[in-house]
C-alpha cells in the first residue's frame, strides 16, 4: 500500500506515520527526517536546506523531489511506503503522480490552536527518533524510550511554528482538493488522544 500522510504540521503525522509503516512491515519515508539527516552530515544539500528549514519556509520542489524519487528506487519500496511530510506543495504532488502510484491520503484535521499548543511543548530524542510532549514526559529532559538527551527542534520555536503554520495554510492545503478530487482523501479528525486517532486512521483506510 502506498500511503500519504497529509497535515498541518504537529498533526502527528510522525507518530502515526512510523507506527502504521511499522505495523504493515514497510518503510516510512519522511522528507524533514531524511533532510535533517543531510544537516546532520553536512552534505551540499543539507548545507542548502538548512537556509530554508530554520526559517520555517519550504525547501525548493526540485530538491525534494530529486531525493523522493531516489528514494523510492531503493528495494524496500517495492512493497510500499507511507510518506509523512510529503508532497507538501501542489508541484511535488504532480511530479510524484508521473513516478508513483498512490492509494490513499490521510488528511489530518487538526486546528492552529491545537498546532500550537503541541508544537511550543514537543521534544525529540535524536538517538532514537523519539517523538514526545514535556506533559507526558516524567523528566522533561530525558527520553522515556532509550535514556537519552531530548531536545527542542529549532524551528519548533515560537516564531517559527507561526511562519510553519502561515506555510501549511498557503501551500499544502491546496493538496486536500487536489486529493479529494482523485477520490484518495480520507479525513482524521486529530485533536483527540493519540490511540483514539491511530484506530480512527486505520479504520479510514480499512485496515481495522
Ligand atoms: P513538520 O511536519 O513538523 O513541519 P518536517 O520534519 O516534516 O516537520 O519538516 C521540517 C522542515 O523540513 C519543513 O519546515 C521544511 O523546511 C522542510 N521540508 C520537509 N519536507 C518538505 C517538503 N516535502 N517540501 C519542502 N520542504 C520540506
Ligand atoms: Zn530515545
Amino acid at each position: 500500500m502506498n500511503l500519504i500522510f497529509l497535515g498541518p504540521p504537529g498533526a502527528g503525522k510522525g507518530t502515526h506515520a512510523v507506527r502504521l509503516a511499522h505495523e504493515l512491515g514497510i518503510p516510512q519515508i519522511s522528507t524533514g527526517d531524511m533532510l535533517r539527516q543531510h544537516v546532520r552530515r553536512q552534505t551540499a544539500l543539507g548545507v542548502e536546506a538548512a537556509r530554508y528549514m530554520d526559517a520555517g519556509k519550504l525547501v525548493p520542489d526540485d530538491v525534494i523531489i530529486g531525493m523522493v524519487r531516489e528514494r523510492l528506487q531503493q528495494p524496500d519500496c517495492a512493497k510500499g511506503y507511507v510518506f509523512d511530510g510529503f508532497p507538501r506543495t501542489l508541484a511535488q504532488a504532480e511530479a510524484l503522480s508521473t513516478f508513483a502510484d498512490i492509494h490513499a491520503v490521510v488528511n489530518l484535521l487538526a486546528g492552529d490552536d491545537v498546532i500550537i499548543r503541541r508544537l511550543s511543548g514537543r521534544r525529540v530524542c535524536p538517538a532514537c527518533n523519539g517523538t514526545f510532549h514535556v506533559r507526558y514526559l516524567k523528566d522533561p529532559a530525558i527520553c522515556p524510550d532509550c535514556g537519552g538527551a531530548l531536545v527542542q527542534r529549532a524551528d519548533d520555536a515560537e516564531e517559527t511554528v507561526l511562519n510553519r503554520l502561515t506555510v501549511y495554510h498557503r501551500q499544502t492545503e491546496p493538496l486536500i482538493a487536489y486529493y479529494r478530487q482523485l477520490g484518495l482523501l480520507r479525513d482524521v479528525d486529530s485533536a483527540g488522544e493519540v490511540d483514539a486517532n491511530y484506530l480512527d486512521i486505520k479504520k479510514a483506510l480499512n485496515l481495522a
